[in-house]
């Protein structure tokens, strides 16, 4: 929120104002303009006695600028980031970086058995795998081992969770009708992801509310961040709260990778907007093979702590997108370069200074400053 004082507001006024808020437990940042002293409140303003505060002297107006997205919406100030931390599985997210990884697909017990190998050994934590697959051809011939019935999709579930126990892994697994939640969580599955289609299924969305299994939600690749964030809102409104974003590419103009993965918005996401953690899909998110590796560690540094990676124990014989899996030497290689920029990244943690924390310095010096470089 944000006070703004009168044009002929005094000093004496700004101050008093300044203090009270103080007082209550806010912290303030001081904006001066050249008509208009602005001050803004940071932190939880719901308590915030806005009347006492609107009638005090000087004070023009209270602007509300708290964000549509108020579940999602980061609840610290910019000086005191707060971050959401839950499991999938027995694995904690959010406070240390994890990668989930596995095939596009599931298709055959062996194959998931020698994915859930291949995962377990490259240090991989989380195992994934679609079992009914959204393609973009009615053509492609391959919907996955779960497409055609209930029957088959239980069937399909089955395979991943146990190959997944078989290694010590939980699971996650997109889901596309929400008639199938109770299916999903009886059959174990760890985690379900909503995939790119399903970004903004009100549907399928109002009903995740009620589960209690986290859920990454993937963003739509035409959303932008605020209404990505309010459709994340929509599974959260009655308390839920474990959820991962999801960046793996959003369309432009540019043909060459597949998608075009938005770490800008991801590092807004992480440093800015929300609390939740940032999952990137570098596999999606560019659709080559050998852009996954770079893209992935590039992601720990504009602040995701979920990787997300397609990978196949032969890519050359996948029934769906072997073109962008990594060969499990990749994997391994992937997730040994990522712990590192992991580590790296908390290193530096100390290096990062956000704005708020100079401006009270700049402001304080902006009179003398002007008068020094433009004689003003
Ligand atoms: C997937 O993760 O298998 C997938 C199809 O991703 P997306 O929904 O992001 O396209
Ligand atoms: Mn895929």
């Amino acid at each position: 929120m944000i006070v703004k004082m009168r044009r002929v507001a005094t000093e004496r006024e700004i101050h008093a104002v300044e203090q009270r808020l103080s007082e209550l437990g806010y912290n303030t940042g001081k904006l001066t303009g050249t008509d208009h002293t602005l001050i803004g409140v940071y932190g939880d303003i719901s308590q915030l006695p806005h009347a006492d505060i609107s009638k005090m002297s000087g004070v023009e107006q209270l602007i509300q600028i708290s964000r549509k997205y108020k579940r999602a919406a980061q609840k610290g100030d910019p000086l005191n980031l707060i971050y959401s931390s839950f499991n999938i599985g027995n694995v904690p997210i959010g406070d240390s970086l994890v990668v989930i990884a596995g095939p596009c697909s599931v298709e055959s017990e062996a194959q998931i058995v020698a994915s859930a190998h291949m995962a377990k050994e490259a240090g991989a934590h989380v195992l994934r795998g679609g079992v009914h697959k959204y393609r973009s051809s009615p053509y492609s011939g391959w919907e996955g081992i779960g497409s055609e019935s209930k029957k088959a999709l239980k069937k399909g579930l089955d395979m991943i969770v146990k190959a997944g126990r078989e290694v010590d892994m939980p699971t996650a697994v997109e889901i596309l009708d929400h008639t199938t939640i109770p299916l999903f969580e009886d059959c174990g599955v760890d985690c379900l992801q909503i995939g790119e289609p399903n970004s903004r299924n009100t549907v399928l969305l109002n009903e995740l509310r009620n589960t209690e299994l986290p859920v990454i939600h993937k963003r739509g690749h035409s959303l932008d961040a605020e209404e990505y964030l309010l459709w994340v809102e929509r599974m959260m409104v009655r308390g839920k709260e474990n959820i991962i974003l999801c960046e793996r590419g959003i369309r432009s103009h540019t043909k060459y990778t597949r998608n075009t993965l938005d770490l800008g918005t991801v590092a807004a996401f992480h440093y800015q907007l929300t609390g939740l953690p940032v999952a990137v899909d570098a596999s999606h998110g560019s659709g080559i093979r050998d852009l996954v590796h770079p893209l992935s560690v590039a992601s720990v540094f504009a602040g995701a702590s979920v990787l997300i990676a397609e990978a196949h124990p032969n890519p050359m014989i996948a029934k769906s997108d072997g073109f962008q899996a990594l060969y499990p030497e990749q994997l391994s290689n992937l997730i040994r370069a990522a712990t590192a920029a992991w580590k790296l990244r908390e290193n530096m943690k100390d290096l990062y200074i956000p704005s708020r924390a100079l401006e009270q310095t700049y402001e304080s010096r902006v009179d003398e400053d002007a008068a020094h470089f433009f004689g003003e």
